[in-house]
């Protein structure tokens, strides 16, 4: 989609894949200064890692504790995180809603998708966020630091914030009065995987949105039974790109339609 969006705009620069060891990430960001780069994009495992390898980070990156994206201006590195805005504007683009009008139940909230998801639920001013993992103590400590973090913002009253375990009794009654489902375990992503929620506790009023874009998953199944709209994760992956590709040319327009087309060849996925 990088490729795609630099030939459309005329800019002479390439995007490319490299392979950096976690032991080889403190020597790889001055090289890529060294080299010119006008930035990078960076994934498992070195999200949280490069933190302390930047000179600059901005303030929702640092609440994050994650960066996917770098630019890189007159020699300073500036870290951000562009994965919770990339799916808000998913929801609005796929939905025609905006995500801080919806109730959210977040499965999977405790790793590093859901985590920064919920956080961006917040910040998107959403009245009632549910947060739902299979280890309780993670999703507890996420919902201390939401309830933490929703003091500092100046949202009126503070939202309601709750945490379950997948076989939590209340989890039925949950579901049901959300308005979006925002399915972000890993659980989908193999050939076979169930669901992480029952079948019965989708209705066809719910917006479901899988993070997962490789495999058409069977919440996303059980979710079209019921008649219920549904997205997967493509479109949050174009998001955060067509972002990522504004941080690093300001003084360009990110052509989303040229990266989304681009980004269905590239994964050969059918459905948005
Ligand atoms: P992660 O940090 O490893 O978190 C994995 C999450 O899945 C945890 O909450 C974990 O629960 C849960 N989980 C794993 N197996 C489970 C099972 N059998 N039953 C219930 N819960 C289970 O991974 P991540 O980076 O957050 O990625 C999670 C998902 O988000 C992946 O499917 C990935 O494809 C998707 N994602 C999509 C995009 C996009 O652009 N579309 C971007 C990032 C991630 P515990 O805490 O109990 O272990």
């Amino acid at each position: 989609m990088h490729t795609a969006a630099l030939e459309a705009c005329g800019i002479q620069c390439s995007y490319v894949r490299l392979h950096i060891r976690p032991e080889e990430l403190t020597e790889a960001i001055p090289l890529l200064v060294k080299h010119n780069f006008i930035g990078v994009n960076l994934t498992i495992p070195h999200k949280a890692a490069v933190i302390p390898l930047l000179e600059e980070i901005t303030p929702k990156a640092r609440t994050l504790g994650v960066v996917n994206t770098v630019a890189i201006k007159n020699g300073v590195t500036f870290g951000h995180n562009t994965d919770g805005e990339g799916l808000a504007r998913a929801i609005q683009s796929d939905f025609q809603t905006r995500l801080g009008d919806l109730h959210p139940l977040i499965l999977g909230a405790g790793g590093g998708a859901g985590r920064a998801i919920a956080i961006q639920c917040l910040w998107e001013g959403c009245r009632r966020i549910v947060l739902v993992n299979r280890t309780r103590s993670k999703v507890d400590e996420l919902a201390a630091e939401l309830r933490e973090l929703s003091l500092t913002l100046k949202q009126g009253p503070s939202p309601e914030i709750i945490a379950l375990t997948f076989d939590d009794p209340q989890l039925e009654g949950h579901s049901k009065s959300a308005s979006l489902i925002l399915q972000c375990t890993s659980l989908g992503m193999k050939e076979g995987d169930p669901s992480p929620l029952p079948a019965e506790f989708l209705h066809k009023e719910h917006f479901v949105y899988d993070t997962i874009y490789s495999k058409h998953t069977q919440l996303l199944k059980d979710a079209e039974t019921k008649g219920a709209k549904t997205a997967h994760g493509l479109s949050m992956l174009l998001h955060q790109g067509a972002l990522a590709f504004q941080i690093w040319f300001p003084d360009q327009t990110a052509p989303v339609a040229l990266m989304e087309s681009a980004l269905r060849n590239a994964t050969r996925t059918t459905q948005l």
